[in-house]
């Protein structure tokens, strides 16, 4: 194996834990960051109350303050990236209430400018790199999908008849389990196909945000690149799969102020996250059950969860004080898996 680094990861399940800054124009005078370790301890309190009762503190694998770059993430999360070149299934998440900053450590704000690439464009790159630099006899073929769950429905981001189509999720059959064959596949060869393919995929996205208002926050975006390696010299296969999750956000809606579509949506958001929490937490657990029948989120990650795989998830937090309560809550589901 090439990256042996990440053989020395503790476990297959990995807890980073991003602190967001504060926006242009927020105050900075009330953040509920207390203290950030060197070893992953975080202690966050409510500056509104009294108290000790008020103060928590949490341990992870790793905790980002609000500095933090995107390069700096992307450094600590690239030998697991590199390890689907080796054939495993590895799979990121981003978790956290809306606006606690999971698009920007998976996508970014934008493509304008390299340096704040997210997660998976950065990943993206990377994989192309390597496997045309290396002097090996491997060939690599890299293929994308994308789509997004909104409501318990798999749609195609990437489909050229258009994101409506609404798609099944089947069990090929592969060494790799689950997949969504009806999602369409497309081959990359440069990091400009790679652009093209992202950006249809937040156009499809947006386009059909209009009826609902900020639809993204309330489905999950899973962009999945499929890499096949062939040994020319040995004539053996290799197959690896990354999954780059933006999830739905977490935070509570208010059963009483929801109704029709807005609870329903609410449901479907807390059923798939924490059909997700408890498949987490089995493998944590080295549990013999694994529920993952219970959300087509769980269903489509499968392969990308447990056995031989590898998972990170980002638990992204807003230090403002008025996001106290989901903070907590965000660190509760995060305590649960890690
Ligand atoms: P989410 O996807 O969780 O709803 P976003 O990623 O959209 O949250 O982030 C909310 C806002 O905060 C956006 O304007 C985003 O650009 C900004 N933001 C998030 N994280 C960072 C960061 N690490 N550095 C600078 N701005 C950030
Ligand atoms: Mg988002």
């Amino acid at each position: 194996k090439l990256y042996n680094e990440v053989q020395d990861l503790k476990g297959n399940i990995r807890v980073y834990c991003r602190i967001r800054p504060f926006l242009p124009g927020q105050s900075q005078s009330h953040t509920t960051i207390e203290f950030v370790g060197d070893d992953g301890e975080l202690i966050v309190g409510n500056p509104l109350k009294q108290g000790k009762e008020n103060r928590k503190l949490f341990k992870f694998n790793k905790v980002f303050g609000q500095a933090t770059s995107q390069e700096e993430i992307f450094k600590d999360t690239q030998p697991l990236i590199r390890s689907v070149l080796d054939g495993y299934n590895v799979c990121i998440f981003a978790y956290g209430q809306t606006g606690s900053g999971k698009t920007y450590t998976m996508s970014g704000p934008g493509l304008s400018s390299k340096s704040d690439w997210g997660v998976n464009y950065r990943a993206l790159h990377d994989l192309f790199h390597i496997s045309q630099s290396r002097r090996s006899s491997i060939v690599y073929e890299v293929g994308v999908q994308m789509v997004e769950i909104y409501n318990e429905q798999v749609r195609d981001l990437l489909s050229n008849n258009g994101p409506q189509k609404r798609l099944g999720i089947w069990n090929t059959a592969q060494p790799n389990g689950l997949a969504v064959p009806d999602a369409s596949m497309h081959s990359v060869n440069s990091m400009a196909d790679v652009l093209e393919l992202m950006n249809i995929g937040l156009t499809n996205r947006a386009t059909s945000a209009t009826a609902l208002n900020e639809r993204s926050s309330r489905s999950h975006s899973v962009l999945s690149v499929h890499v096949r390696g062939t040994d020319l010299k040995t004539n053996t296969l290799l197959r690896g799969c990354l999954h780059l999750v933006d999830l739905a956000g977490s935070e509570r809606v208010d059963r009483s102020e929801a109704t029709g579509d807005r609870l329903k949506e609410a449901q479907h958001i807390n059923k798939s996250l924490s059909a997700l929490g408890d498949v987490i937490f089995a493998l944590s657990q080295k549990s013999s059950h694994v529920p993952y029948r219970n959300s087509k989120l769980t269903q489509l990650l499968q392969s990308s969860l447990g056995g031989q795989a590898k998972t990170l998830m980002f638990v992204q937090l807003n230090p403002d004080v008025a996001s106290y309560s989901e903070t907590v809550s965000t660190l509760k589901f995060a305590e649960r898996v890690s």
